[in-house]
């Protein structure tokens, strides 16, 4: 029997194109399928930030991603939205994305056992191959996995913006498209689905039906002993260095040159999710206190408006980065000593997984995936890996800063945990087996 192939479609792709964890997945899972055997390739839109001027390139050890161009839609420098907001022709973007999908099968053809969707902007993929493709031959033997990385994000748009992704209107019905009186793209992605995934916690309660898998992160690119971009490279047998990467990054930045103060880091889409509103609440007392804070993020304007106040109020302890920057990101990782994540949802979380590489300590709100992967950690004993918080509350975050801030003061167990982080597995190898697992259930491979 051949190789198992798949079609890994999503939206966003590492080293391509990236908002958020979509991209890290999407980028270093393939990877890991393709070193278990798998023949897999990655589709994605070719924006603007694509800068191959080919429509393919390889990623890791031969690894085809297909680019799929269209110069109205996606040669845009962002990739759903501006500053006025989504872009009002995003459901027309993402259908013809998704028909692409599986006309760029038929052209290059490969004819795939398994089509891996994520999130709503692959939703229609499931959908038209049930539908416009259902007697086509050339899918016969084509299954769909419908991945979901976060519920909140569905794909809803006016109805009005139905007869746009060309289908029967008997299909804007309850059990299909139809969501109060709204299309919703992932409510019918997940009815054609075969098989359904989340990387979602509270969910996997739910495996009869559903599979719960939770995202694993590259752990050659995450790796501060090889990492170009940091400034010196560290391991956790001798993590010393992290300190000159503090100090590096303090006179980039503008913060006091002082490798003893501790230093906090977030890196976040500016999103309601994201807990912001419980940092905007303390980050005056907190500041007034011997500690940096340093932020890299992009969203909402509110809180773009909220962080640049803080800039101005502290400018020897606040470096505030409102912007998308992986090379400052990789920068922030390796020189922070504590790591926020006060989420108000986070269905998997990779900050916490790529603060453990670098050994800065996650700070995080137990919820979703954070609270399947940091445990509060007990001095007495050695056991737990950062600090946390369950009350959505802004005192409760505080005193879990403070509990981190604490412990920072006594070196040698700090220095300890630090190195403990720094060694947890988080890489993809256990949830790569379950996808593959979950790949041949599908295709009836066993
Ligand atoms: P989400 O997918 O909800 O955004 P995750 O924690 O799963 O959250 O993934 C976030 C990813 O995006 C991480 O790799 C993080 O480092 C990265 N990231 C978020 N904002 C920025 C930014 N402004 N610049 C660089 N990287 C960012």
């Amino acid at each position: 029997m051949g190789k198992l192939k798949v079609l890994m479609a999503s939206s966003e792709v590492v080293p391509f194109a990236k908002t958020g964890g979509l991209a890290d997945v999407a980028g270093s899972l393939p990877l890991a399928l393709e070193e278990a055997g798998i023949d897999v390739r990655v589709i994605m839109p070719k924006y603007a930030s694509v800068k191959s001027k080919e429509d393919e390139a390889i990623i890791g050890k031969g690894i085809k991603v297909y680019f799929v161009k269209n110069d109205d839609y996606f040669n845009r420098k962002e990739l759903y939205g501006d500053k006025f907001g989504d872009y009002p022709d995003n459901i027309e973007r993402f259908a013809f994305f998704s028909r692409e999908v599986l006309e760029r099968c038929k052209r290059e053809d490969f004819k795939p056992d398994i089509i891996h969707c994520n999130d709503w902007q692959t939703a229609l993929i499931p959908v038209y191959l049930n539908t416009l493709y259902k007697f086509d031959p050339f899918f016969a033997n084509t299954k769909t996995l419908f991945t979901i990385h976060n519920m909140a994000y569905q794909g809803v748009f006016p109805k009005e913006e139905f007869p746009k992704l060309g289908l029967d209107w008997a299909l804007f019905s309850i059990r299909y498209f139809e969501f109060y009186d709204k299309v919703n793209l992932m409510k019918a992605g997940l009815v054609y689905s075969d098989a359904i995934s989340t990387v979602e916690g509270v969910l996997k309660t739910r495996e009869d039906v559903l599979s719960g898998i939770l995202n694993g992160i590259d752990a050659r690119v995450w790796n501060p002993e090889t990492d170009k971009k940091i400034y010196k490279k560290y391991s956790a047998v001798d993590p010393d260095d992290k300190g000159i990467n503090k100090e590096k990054l303090q006179i980039e930045t503008g913060l006091k040159v002082d490798r003893e103060i501790p230093m906090i880091g977030l890196i976040s889409r500016l999103a309601d999710q994201k807990g912001l509103d419980l940092l905007a609440k303390i980050i005056s007392e907190l500041l007034n206190t011997k500690v940096q804070f340093i932020l890299l993020g992009t969203g909402d304007n509110k809180y773009h408006v909220l962080f640049e106040r803080m800039a101005k109020m502290y400018p020897k302890n606040a470096s505030i980065n409102l912007k998308f920057d992986a090379v400052l990101a990789q920068r922030i990782y390796a020189a922070s000593d504590l790591f926020l994540i006060p989420s108000r949802y986070e269905p998997c979380g990779l900050g916490q997984m790529i603060s453990f590489r670098y050994g800065a300590i996650p700070v995080v709100r137990q919820t979703g995936g954070l609270k399947d992967s940091v445990a509060e950690f007990d001095p007495k004993t050695g056991e737990g890996n950062g600090f946390t918080f369950s009350d959505y509350k802004a005192e409760a975050l505080h005193s879990a800063i403070k509990r981190g801030l604490n412990l920072y003061r006594n070196r040698a167990v700090w220095e300890e945990l630090v190195r403990k982080v720094m060694t947890l597995d988080y890489s993809w190898k256990a949830s790569a087996k379950e996808y593959i697992k979950l790949y041949d259930r599908i295709s009836g491979v066993s």
